[in-house]
């Protein structure tokens, strides 16, 4: 469904992404896992459009995204913390990418309310980000990365700023929505706990390539290289 062939970066003459190949299948719960600078964030940036690959291609259900600008794509995105409007409210955040792309006013108010019962926060629809806690932000911005129904959801570790308990409860609810929605999803992480509890399959990402891809059986029962052995 998500077909990544070939993908090569380089920032000048550094190269931080080697030859990277895999096909995600529709509705899977993938996890890039990997140190700090092993070019994980790089593979995520380059899907969504942010950044484009020095070689190779990228497929998304049979349409070459190559030449799709990021507000072209049909994407949905979460980061690390922080990253609501704050000048908006629970509502309009959540709305926001449906006033974009032109739905109409009852359309948009029935969606966003399907919304919020999804992650369970109908009765905070007022409020704004400034008045919510770290791990309810964090599920509006997964509310407001899915409603306009992408056809892949990126997540950059979203959970990372979060203390410990919060993490590991959101974390299973994200796993709850993604598996209810079917909805492909790509996820970055530097915490093997929380990659081997969540995905569907990991790539272990070592110095730009992918050491391992594999189930989270296989990634911590039969590690393939050294690296991965001692890193997971
Ligand atoms: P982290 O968890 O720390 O974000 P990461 O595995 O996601 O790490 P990337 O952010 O993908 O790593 O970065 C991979 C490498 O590319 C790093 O060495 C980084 O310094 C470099 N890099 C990333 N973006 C740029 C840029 N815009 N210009 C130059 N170098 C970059």
């Amino acid at each position: 469904f998500l077909t990544l062939t070939n993908i090569q970066k380089s920032f000048g003459p550094v190269k931080v992404v080697h030859d990277f190949d895999m096909t995600i299948d529709k509705g899977e719960f993938v996890s890039f896992l990997g140190p700090s600078g092993c070019g994980k964030t790089t593979i995520l940036r380059m899907i969504a459009g942010f950044e484009v690959p020095t070689g190779g291609s990228i497929v998304i259900d049979n349409r070459d995204q190559g030449n799709l600008k990021p507000n072209q794509r049909n994407i949905g995105m979460v980061f690390q913390a922080y990253a609501l409007f704050p000048n908006m409210n629970v509502h309009q955040n959540v709305a926001f990418g449906l006033k974009v792309a032109g739905k109409r006013k009852a359309e948009i108010d029935a969606r966003v309310k399907e919304m919020l019962s999804l992650i369970k926060l109908e009765h905070l629809a007022d409020r704004y980000p400034y008045q919510m806690s770290g791990g309810q932000q964090q599920r509006v911005a997964l509310a407001r990365a899915l409603a306009p129904m992408p056809q892949v959801l990126l997540l950059d570790e979203p959970l990372s700023a979060l203390d410990a308990k919060i993490r590991v409860s959101l974390r299973e609810e994200i796993r709850l929505i993604q598996q209810k929605l079917g909805i492909t999803t790509v996820f970055v992480t530097h915490d093997q706990e929380e990659a081997l509890s969540i995905s569907d399959r990991i790539v272990v990402m070592n110095a730009g390539r992918a050491d391992q891809i594999g189930t989270p059986f296989e990634i911590y029962n039969k590690p393939t290289t050294r690296f991965v052995a001692s890193f997971v």
